[in-house]
Protein backbone atom coordinates (compact mmCIF):
# COMPACT_ATOMS: atom_id res chain seq x y z
CA UNK A 1 0.00 0.00 0.00
CA UNK A 2 1.58 3.82 -0.76
CA UNK A 3 2.76 5.44 2.19
CA UNK A 4 0.72 8.21 3.66
CA UNK A 5 3.84 10.96 3.81
CA UNK A 6 1.31 14.13 2.66
CA UNK A 7 2.32 14.94 6.60
CA UNK A 8 5.90 16.04 5.79
CA UNK A 9 8.01 17.84 2.70
CA UNK A 10 9.25 14.32 1.96
CA UNK A 11 7.22 13.14 -1.93
CA UNK A 12 7.48 9.76 -3.07
CA UNK A 13 8.05 11.20 -6.58
CA UNK A 14 9.80 14.16 -8.05
CA UNK A 15 9.16 14.56 -11.65
CA UNK A 16 11.93 17.25 -12.98
CA UNK A 17 9.86 18.56 -16.43
CA UNK A 18 6.76 19.09 -17.49
CA UNK A 19 6.25 18.31 -20.90
CA UNK A 20 4.30 15.02 -22.24
CA UNK A 21 7.02 12.73 -20.48
CA UNK A 22 6.16 14.17 -17.00
CA UNK A 23 2.90 14.74 -17.22
CA UNK A 24 2.59 11.34 -18.26
CA UNK A 25 4.44 9.48 -15.56
CA UNK A 26 2.75 11.87 -12.88
CA UNK A 27 -0.80 11.14 -13.95
CA UNK A 28 0.27 7.42 -14.02
CA UNK A 29 1.66 8.05 -10.41
CA UNK A 30 -1.47 10.07 -8.89
CA UNK A 31 -3.48 7.09 -9.73
CA UNK A 32 -1.17 5.12 -7.53
CA UNK A 33 -2.19 7.08 -4.76
CA UNK A 34 1.57 8.40 -4.72
CA UNK A 35 2.79 12.25 -3.37
CA UNK A 36 4.07 13.20 -6.67
CA UNK A 37 5.13 16.85 -7.82
CA UNK A 38 6.36 18.32 -10.81
CA UNK A 39 8.96 20.76 -11.00
CA UNK A 40 9.21 22.43 -14.34
CA UNK A 41 10.55 26.02 -15.85
CA UNK A 42 7.92 25.67 -18.75
CA UNK A 43 10.19 25.49 -21.86
CA UNK A 44 8.93 22.59 -23.75
CA UNK A 45 10.95 21.64 -26.89
CA UNK A 46 8.17 22.52 -29.40
CA UNK A 47 7.27 25.89 -27.80
CA UNK A 48 7.42 27.29 -31.27
CA UNK A 49 4.97 25.05 -33.46
CA UNK A 50 1.27 25.92 -33.95
CA UNK A 51 -0.13 22.62 -33.44
CA UNK A 52 1.37 19.24 -32.55
CA UNK A 53 0.24 16.17 -35.03
CA UNK A 54 0.62 12.71 -34.52
CA UNK A 55 -0.59 12.41 -31.21
CA UNK A 56 -3.64 9.71 -31.30
CA UNK A 57 -6.28 11.80 -29.77
CA UNK A 58 -5.16 14.99 -29.61
CA UNK A 59 -4.38 15.55 -33.12
CA UNK A 60 -3.66 18.97 -34.11
CA UNK A 61 -3.98 20.53 -30.29
CA UNK A 62 -1.79 23.41 -29.30
CA UNK A 63 1.55 22.80 -27.22
CA UNK A 64 0.03 25.12 -24.46
CA UNK A 65 -3.32 23.48 -24.62
CA UNK A 66 -1.72 19.77 -24.26
CA UNK A 67 0.59 20.87 -21.22
CA UNK A 68 -2.75 22.38 -19.95
CA UNK A 69 -4.80 19.26 -20.14
CA UNK A 70 -2.16 17.21 -19.01
CA UNK A 71 -1.63 19.47 -16.09
CA UNK A 72 -5.17 19.46 -15.17
CA UNK A 73 -5.62 15.52 -15.55
CA UNK A 74 -2.92 14.87 -13.19
CA UNK A 75 -3.75 17.37 -10.71
CA UNK A 76 -7.26 15.31 -10.70
CA UNK A 77 -5.54 12.69 -9.01
CA UNK A 78 -3.35 14.86 -6.27
CA UNK A 79 -0.17 15.45 -8.39
CA UNK A 80 1.48 19.07 -7.44
CA UNK A 81 2.98 21.34 -9.55
CA UNK A 82 5.56 24.15 -9.21
CA UNK A 83 7.26 26.23 -11.43
CA UNK A 84 10.75 27.02 -11.40
CA UNK A 85 14.12 25.45 -12.57
CA UNK A 86 15.54 22.76 -10.60
CA UNK A 87 19.10 23.90 -9.78
CA UNK A 88 20.94 20.42 -8.75
CA UNK A 89 20.10 17.33 -6.83
CA UNK A 90 22.10 14.76 -4.48
CA UNK A 91 21.54 11.99 -2.16
CA UNK A 92 19.98 12.57 1.35
CA UNK A 93 18.27 10.28 3.98
CA UNK A 94 18.61 7.25 5.21
CA UNK A 95 21.99 5.23 3.41
CA UNK A 96 21.33 8.42 0.83
CA UNK A 97 18.34 6.37 -0.79
CA UNK A 98 16.35 9.79 -1.30
CA UNK A 99 16.89 12.75 -3.49
CA UNK A 100 17.21 16.24 -1.97
CA UNK A 101 16.31 18.56 -5.20
CA UNK A 102 17.02 21.80 -4.76
CA UNK A 103 14.75 24.42 -6.62
CA UNK A 104 16.12 27.83 -7.08
CA UNK A 105 14.29 30.05 -5.06
CA UNK A 106 12.89 28.06 -2.88
CA UNK A 107 13.07 25.34 -0.35
CA UNK A 108 14.46 22.38 -1.02
CA UNK A 109 12.56 19.13 -1.03
CA UNK A 110 12.94 15.71 -0.35
CA UNK A 111 11.53 12.43 -3.03
CA UNK A 112 12.02 8.55 -3.02
CA UNK A 113 12.23 8.26 -6.24
CA UNK A 114 13.26 10.81 -9.19
CA UNK A 115 12.55 11.10 -12.68
CA UNK A 116 14.69 13.41 -15.34
CA UNK A 117 11.95 14.39 -18.11
CA UNK A 118 14.36 17.42 -18.86
CA UNK A 119 13.59 17.31 -22.24
CA UNK A 120 16.24 18.74 -25.45
CA UNK A 121 16.86 21.86 -27.31
CA UNK A 122 17.45 22.27 -30.93
CA UNK A 123 20.44 24.26 -32.38
CA UNK A 124 18.45 26.37 -34.77
CA UNK A 125 20.60 27.44 -38.22
CA UNK A 126 22.00 31.00 -37.66
CA UNK A 127 20.02 32.24 -40.87
CA UNK A 128 18.18 35.36 -40.58
CA UNK A 129 14.56 35.23 -40.62
CA UNK A 130 14.35 31.87 -39.57
CA UNK A 131 12.81 32.37 -36.66
CA UNK A 132 10.12 34.18 -37.99
CA UNK A 133 8.59 31.15 -39.73
CA UNK A 134 9.68 28.48 -37.14
CA UNK A 135 6.68 26.22 -35.96
CA UNK A 136 4.76 27.49 -39.02
CA UNK A 137 6.36 26.95 -42.24
CA UNK A 138 10.11 26.16 -41.08
CA UNK A 139 10.02 22.87 -39.43
CA UNK A 140 12.76 20.30 -38.62
CA UNK A 141 10.99 17.26 -38.01
CA UNK A 142 8.65 15.65 -41.98
CA UNK A 143 6.90 13.19 -39.65
CA UNK A 144 5.35 16.01 -37.17
CA UNK A 145 4.78 18.73 -39.97
CA UNK A 146 5.39 16.76 -43.45
CA UNK A 147 1.87 16.19 -44.12
CA UNK A 148 1.03 19.82 -43.56
CA UNK A 149 3.21 20.80 -46.95
CA UNK A 150 2.58 17.56 -48.75
CA UNK A 151 2.47 18.40 -52.57
CA UNK A 152 4.27 21.57 -52.00
CA UNK A 153 7.73 23.01 -53.29
CA UNK A 154 9.85 21.63 -50.03
CA UNK A 155 13.27 23.07 -49.45
CA UNK A 156 15.62 20.54 -46.98
CA UNK A 157 18.53 23.22 -45.78
CA UNK A 158 21.54 21.59 -44.22
CA UNK A 159 25.12 21.27 -44.61
CA UNK A 160 26.14 19.29 -47.85
CA UNK A 161 25.30 15.33 -46.65
CA UNK A 162 22.75 15.85 -44.52
CA UNK A 163 20.54 18.17 -46.84
CA UNK A 164 20.84 15.33 -49.02
CA UNK A 165 19.37 12.71 -46.03
CA UNK A 166 16.57 14.98 -45.28
CA UNK A 167 15.47 16.05 -48.94
CA UNK A 168 15.51 12.29 -49.69
CA UNK A 169 13.09 11.76 -46.83
CA UNK A 170 11.21 14.82 -47.68
CA UNK A 171 10.29 13.02 -51.30
CA UNK A 172 7.72 10.65 -49.45
CA UNK A 173 5.19 14.40 -49.07
CA UNK A 174 6.47 15.98 -52.28
CA UNK A 175 7.87 15.37 -55.93
CA UNK A 176 8.96 18.98 -55.76
CA UNK A 177 11.64 19.18 -53.07
CA UNK A 178 15.57 21.24 -53.31
CA UNK A 179 18.13 20.41 -51.53
CA UNK A 180 20.25 23.53 -49.73
CA UNK A 181 23.48 22.92 -49.14
CA UNK A 182 24.49 26.10 -47.87
CA UNK A 183 28.15 26.10 -49.13
CA UNK A 184 29.19 22.82 -48.02
CA UNK A 185 30.49 19.98 -50.63
CA UNK A 186 28.74 16.66 -51.92
CA UNK A 187 30.55 13.52 -52.76
CA UNK A 188 29.57 12.29 -56.51
CA UNK A 189 27.38 9.46 -55.04
CA UNK A 190 24.91 11.94 -53.20
CA UNK A 191 24.69 13.85 -56.52
CA UNK A 192 23.92 10.67 -58.07
CA UNK A 193 21.26 9.97 -55.43
CA UNK A 194 19.79 13.33 -55.70
CA UNK A 195 19.48 13.23 -59.62
CA UNK A 196 18.14 9.70 -59.54
CA UNK A 197 15.28 11.13 -57.15
CA UNK A 198 14.61 13.89 -58.79
CA UNK A 199 15.67 16.47 -56.17
CA UNK A 200 17.61 19.21 -57.49
CA UNK A 201 20.11 20.99 -55.43
CA UNK A 202 21.43 25.10 -54.52
CA UNK A 203 24.94 24.97 -53.74
CA UNK A 204 25.51 28.33 -52.21
CA UNK A 205 25.79 29.66 -48.47
CA UNK A 206 21.66 30.53 -47.23
CA UNK A 207 21.71 33.74 -45.99
CA UNK A 208 18.00 34.84 -45.48
CA UNK A 209 14.38 33.31 -45.48
CA UNK A 210 11.93 35.42 -46.82
CA UNK A 211 8.50 35.81 -46.57
CA UNK A 212 5.14 37.57 -44.55
CA UNK A 213 2.60 35.99 -41.73
CA UNK A 214 4.64 33.11 -41.06
CA UNK A 215 4.74 31.64 -44.20
CA UNK A 216 7.97 31.53 -45.99
CA UNK A 217 8.51 32.43 -49.79
CA UNK A 218 11.67 32.87 -50.56
CA UNK A 219 15.19 31.21 -49.55
CA UNK A 220 18.21 33.75 -50.29
CA UNK A 221 21.59 32.61 -51.07
CA UNK A 222 25.09 34.65 -50.59
CA UNK A 223 24.64 35.23 -54.39
CA UNK A 224 22.25 34.11 -57.40
CA UNK A 225 18.60 34.46 -57.37
CA UNK A 226 16.62 33.50 -54.80
CA UNK A 227 14.75 30.26 -54.72
CA UNK A 228 10.67 30.21 -54.67
CA UNK A 229 9.25 28.04 -52.12
CA UNK A 230 6.15 27.29 -49.80
CA UNK A 231 8.03 25.48 -46.60
CA UNK A 232 11.75 25.08 -45.65
CA UNK A 233 12.85 21.74 -43.45
CA UNK A 234 16.35 22.18 -41.57
CA UNK A 235 18.25 19.69 -40.26
CA UNK A 236 20.30 20.65 -37.01
CA UNK A 237 21.79 19.55 -33.76
CA UNK A 238 19.98 19.11 -30.34
CA UNK A 239 21.54 19.30 -27.04
CA UNK A 240 20.30 17.96 -24.07
CA UNK A 241 17.65 20.94 -22.34
CA UNK A 242 19.11 20.31 -18.90
CA UNK A 243 22.70 19.04 -17.41
CA UNK A 244 21.51 17.61 -14.29
CA UNK A 245 21.31 14.03 -16.49
CA UNK A 246 25.02 14.10 -17.08
CA UNK A 247 26.16 16.12 -13.51
CA UNK A 248 23.87 12.80 -11.72
CA UNK A 249 25.84 10.01 -13.88
CA UNK A 250 23.53 9.38 -16.74
CA UNK A 251 25.79 7.60 -19.30
CA UNK A 252 25.58 9.67 -22.95
CA UNK A 253 25.30 8.02 -26.40
CA UNK A 254 27.29 8.72 -29.24
CA UNK A 255 24.94 11.90 -30.21
CA UNK A 256 25.06 13.07 -26.48
CA UNK A 257 21.58 11.73 -25.34
CA UNK A 258 21.06 9.29 -22.09
CA UNK A 259 21.29 5.86 -22.91
CA UNK A 260 18.55 4.21 -20.54
CA UNK A 261 18.69 0.43 -19.63
CA UNK A 262 15.23 -1.61 -18.93
CA UNK A 263 12.32 0.18 -17.88
CA UNK A 264 13.50 3.84 -18.12
CA UNK A 265 16.68 3.31 -15.92
CA UNK A 266 19.60 5.41 -15.81
CA UNK A 267 21.92 2.96 -13.64
CA UNK A 268 21.58 5.50 -10.88
CA UNK A 269 19.54 4.06 -7.64
CA UNK A 270 16.00 5.36 -7.92
CA UNK A 271 15.97 7.55 -10.51
CA UNK A 272 14.69 7.14 -13.99
CA UNK A 273 14.67 9.12 -17.29
CA UNK A 274 12.01 9.42 -20.14
CA UNK A 275 11.28 11.36 -23.28
CA UNK A 276 13.50 13.27 -25.71
CA UNK A 277 16.43 13.13 -23.24
CA UNK A 278 16.91 10.00 -24.65
CA UNK A 279 17.69 8.70 -27.70
CA UNK A 280 14.41 6.82 -28.99
CA UNK A 281 12.19 8.15 -31.79
CA UNK A 282 11.33 11.77 -30.52
CA UNK A 283 7.41 11.77 -31.25
CA UNK A 284 5.45 13.35 -28.17
CA UNK A 285 3.41 10.44 -27.98
CA UNK A 286 6.39 8.20 -27.61
CA UNK A 287 7.67 10.57 -24.92
CA UNK A 288 4.31 9.93 -22.96
CA UNK A 289 4.49 6.29 -23.42
CA UNK A 290 8.00 6.36 -22.11
CA UNK A 291 6.50 8.35 -18.65
CA UNK A 292 4.12 5.70 -18.66
CA UNK A 293 7.19 2.90 -18.33
CA UNK A 294 9.18 5.04 -16.06
CA UNK A 295 6.04 5.63 -13.57
CA UNK A 296 4.85 1.49 -13.67
CA UNK A 297 8.93 1.03 -12.67
CA UNK A 298 9.09 3.97 -10.38
CA UNK A 299 5.83 2.36 -8.76
CA UNK A 300 6.85 -1.45 -8.69
CA UNK A 301 10.18 -0.12 -6.70
CA UNK A 302 8.20 2.01 -4.23
CA UNK A 303 5.89 -1.06 -3.49
CA UNK A 304 8.58 -3.60 -2.91
CA UNK A 305 10.39 -1.07 -0.54
CA UNK A 306 6.59 -0.57 1.18
CA UNK A 307 6.79 -4.20 1.79
CA UNK A 308 10.10 -3.97 3.17
CA UNK A 309 11.31 -6.10 0.28
CA UNK A 310 13.40 -3.71 -1.82
CA UNK A 311 15.28 -4.85 -5.19
CA UNK A 312 17.64 -3.59 -7.24
CA UNK A 313 16.56 -4.78 -10.49
CA UNK A 314 18.47 -2.34 -12.54
CA UNK A 315 21.79 -3.23 -10.67
CA UNK A 316 21.66 0.50 -10.13
CA UNK A 317 24.49 1.85 -7.98
CA UNK A 318 23.78 4.94 -5.35
CA UNK A 319 23.15 8.30 -6.72
CA UNK A 320 26.17 9.84 -4.43
CA UNK A 321 28.52 7.12 -6.01
CA UNK A 322 27.92 7.39 -9.49
CA UNK A 323 27.39 11.41 -9.17
CA UNK A 324 30.79 11.76 -7.44
CA UNK A 325 32.33 9.75 -10.16
CA UNK A 326 30.70 11.92 -12.61
CA UNK A 327 32.20 15.01 -11.52
CA UNK A 328 35.35 13.37 -11.32
CA UNK A 329 34.95 12.34 -14.93
CA UNK A 330 34.46 16.27 -15.53
CA UNK A 331 30.01 15.55 -16.52
C1 LIG B 1 9.04 22.78 -33.60
C2 LIG B 1 8.71 21.39 -33.10
C3 LIG B 1 7.53 20.78 -33.51
C4 LIG B 1 7.22 19.51 -33.04
N1 LIG B 1 6.05 18.94 -33.47
C5 LIG B 1 5.71 17.72 -33.03
C6 LIG B 1 4.52 17.10 -33.48
O1 LIG B 1 3.78 17.67 -34.29
N2 LIG B 1 4.21 15.87 -33.00
C7 LIG B 1 5.04 15.22 -32.11
O2 LIG B 1 4.72 14.10 -31.70
N3 LIG B 1 6.19 15.78 -31.68
C8 LIG B 1 6.54 16.99 -32.11
N4 LIG B 1 7.72 17.56 -31.70
C9 LIG B 1 8.55 16.81 -30.75
C10 LIG B 1 8.00 17.01 -29.31
O3 LIG B 1 8.01 18.38 -29.01
C11 LIG B 1 8.86 16.25 -28.32
O4 LIG B 1 8.97 14.89 -28.71
C12 LIG B 1 8.26 16.32 -26.91
O5 LIG B 1 8.06 17.66 -26.50
C13 LIG B 1 9.18 15.61 -25.91
O6 LIG B 1 8.60 15.68 -24.65
P1 LIG B 1 9.51 15.72 -23.33
O7 LIG B 1 8.56 15.65 -22.20
O8 LIG B 1 10.60 14.71 -23.42
O9 LIG B 1 10.28 17.14 -23.37
P2 LIG B 1 9.73 18.65 -23.42
O10 LIG B 1 8.38 18.71 -24.03
O11 LIG B 1 10.81 19.44 -24.07
O12 LIG B 1 9.60 19.04 -21.89
C14 LIG B 1 10.74 19.12 -21.06
C15 LIG B 1 10.40 20.09 -19.93
O13 LIG B 1 11.41 20.00 -18.93
C16 LIG B 1 11.62 21.30 -18.43
N5 LIG B 1 12.95 21.35 -17.79
C17 LIG B 1 14.15 21.04 -18.34
N6 LIG B 1 15.12 21.20 -17.43
C18 LIG B 1 14.52 21.61 -16.29
C19 LIG B 1 15.00 21.96 -14.99
N7 LIG B 1 16.30 21.90 -14.67
N8 LIG B 1 14.11 22.36 -14.06
C20 LIG B 1 12.78 22.43 -14.35
N9 LIG B 1 12.27 22.11 -15.56
C21 LIG B 1 13.13 21.71 -16.51
C22 LIG B 1 11.51 22.20 -19.65
O14 LIG B 1 11.24 23.53 -19.29
C23 LIG B 1 10.34 21.52 -20.39
O15 LIG B 1 9.12 22.12 -19.99
C24 LIG B 1 8.08 18.82 -32.16
C25 LIG B 1 9.28 19.43 -31.76
C26 LIG B 1 9.60 20.70 -32.24
C27 LIG B 1 10.89 21.34 -31.82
Amino acid sequence: MATDSRTTHRYDVAVIGGGPAGLSAAMVLGRCLRRVIVIDHGKGRNYAACEMHGYLGRDCTTPAEMRQIGRREAAAYGVEFLDGVVAGVCACGDEGKDFEVTINDREPLTARKLLLATGVMDVLPEIDGLTDFYGRSVHHCPYCDGWEHRGQRLVALGDGKAAIGLALSLRTWSPQVTACLNGQAISRRQRQRAQKNGIACRERRVVKLAGSEGQVRQVHFEDGAPLECDAVFFSSDQVLRSKLPLSLGCECDEHGLIRTKGRQGTGVRGMFLAGDADGDVQFAIVAAAEGAVAAVAINRELQDEDRGEPRNLLNAAPLAEVAAKAVNDGA
